[in-house]
C-alpha cells in the first residue's frame, strides 16, 4: 500500500510543474499574474502572457486564463487566498494559445467562457504550438477548450451591477479578431495583445494600420488602468510602446519604398536603435519590415 502511495505522489509530481505564480495588486479589485518577457519554452512552461482576475463582487472575472490547465489551476489557488470566490466569466481575447489553453480548468469550475468571433472557426490541432513547445510535465491535464459564447461587434452585460462591455475590433489589427473589454467601475480596459510592453510585437497574424487604429481608440478612452497582454505597464501611457513601434516602423518603412527600395534593402535598412535592446527586437523586427513593406507595397498599387 505505502508502495502505490508512493508511486502515485511520484507519478502525480513527474506530471506537475509548478509556475510559482505570484498575483500582482494593479488595484482594490484588478489582481494580474503578469508573464515573463520570453518565448515560450520548456523552463517558463507559457509564463509569458497575462493573465488577469477582477474581483466584481461575489465572482471574478477572468481575462486570459494561461497557457496550460496547471497554470489556471495554480493561478486560481492564489486568488482564492485573496478572496475565495467562483468565476463566473473568463474573456478569451483572442486566438494565440498562451491566451485560453487554461480554459480547460476554468470548464471544470462552470465558468461561462467568451472569446473573439474567429474560435467559431479555430480547428482542434492534434497537438497545439504550446504543447510542442513545452514539457510535457507542464502541459499534463491540458485539453483544448474553446469559448461557448462569441462577441461578434460588442456585448455589454453586468456582473454584480458593474458593467462588462466586451468591444471587437472589426477589423485586423493584432490577429484578425481581437477583442478588448472595458470596466468602467474599475477605471480599466484590458486590451489584450493589442498592447505589448517590455518586447517587440509580432506582426505575423497582423495588420499595420488596423492595429494603430485600435490603438488610437483605445487611447481615447478615458481610464486609469490599460493592461495588456504581455507586460507589466498598467497605465494610461502601456499604449505608447506598441503604439511608438508601429508608428516609427511604418514610418520609415513608407519612406524607404517611396524612394524606391527593395525589400531586401528595406529589410536591413529600417533599424530602430531605440528598440535594439528589447527582447525579441533580433528575432521579430526583420519579419515586421517585411511584413509593413508587403502591405504598403499592396496599398501603392
Ligand atoms: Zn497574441
Amino acid at each position: 500500500m505505502k508502495l502505490l502511495l508512493l508511486s502515485i505522489v511520484l507519478v502525480n509530481s513527474l506530471l506537475s510543474f509548478d509556475y510559482k505564480l505570484q498575483p500582482k495588486e494593479v488595484s482594490k479589485n484588478i489582481y494580474c499574474f503578469f508573464g515573463l518577457p520570453e518565448v515560450m519554452d520548456k523552463r517558463n512552461n507559457g509564463n509569458m502572457a497575462n493573465s488577469c482576475f477582477v474581483n466584481m463582487g461575489t465572482s471574478y472575472l477572468v481575462i486570459d486564463s494561461g497557457p496550460t490547465f496547471q497554470y489556471a489551476t495554480q493561478a486560481y489557488e492564489k486568488m482564492k487566498k485573496i478572496k475565495n470566490l467562483p468565476v463566473s466569466y473568463v474573456v478569451n481575447t483572442h486566438v494565440h494559445d498562451d491566451h485560453w489553453l487554461g480554459n480547460c480548468f476554468y470548464k471544470t469550475q462552470n465558468s461561462k467562457i467568451i472569446g473573439s468571433a474567429a474560435f467559431k472557426e479555430l480547428p482542434k490541432l492534434s497537438v497545439t504550438r504550446m504543447q510542442r513547445r513545452i514539457s510535457a510535465e507542464a502541459f499534463h491535464g491540458t485539453t483544448q477548450e474553446f469559448p461557448t459564447i462569441f462577441v461578434d461587434k460588442e456585448k455589454i452585460f453586468d456582473i454584480n451591477a458593474k458593467t462588462v462591455d466586451i468591444k471587437s475590433v472589426n477589423h485586423k489589427a493584432h490577429t484578425n479578431s481581437d477583442l478588448f473589454i472595458y470596466i468602467p467601475s474599475e477605471n480599466v480596459v484590458f486590451a489584450g495583445d493589442l498592447v505589448f510592453n517590455e518586447r517587440v510585437p509580432s506582426l505575423r497574424d497582423g495588420d499595420i494600420d488596423g492595429w494603430l487604429q485600435a490603438l488610437r481608440e483605445i487611447k481615447k478612452m478615458d481610464v486609469k488602468y490599460i493592461i495588456g497582454g504581455h507586460g507589466d505597464v498598467v497605465g494610461k501611457n502601456a499604449v505608447n510602446f506598441t503604439y511608438n513601434y508601429l508608428f516609427e516602423l511604418r514610418a520609415q518603412v513608407k519612406k524607404l519604398l517611396d524612394a524606391g527600395e527593395d525589400i531586401g534593402d528595406v529589410v536591413n535598412d529600417v533599424v530602430m536603435p531605440k528598440y535594439k535592446n528589447v527582447p525579441f527586437y533580433d528575432s521579430i523586427h526583420k519579419q515586421n519590415v517585411e511584413h509593413v513593406y508587403r502591405t504598403l507595397e499592396w496599398e501603392d498599387e
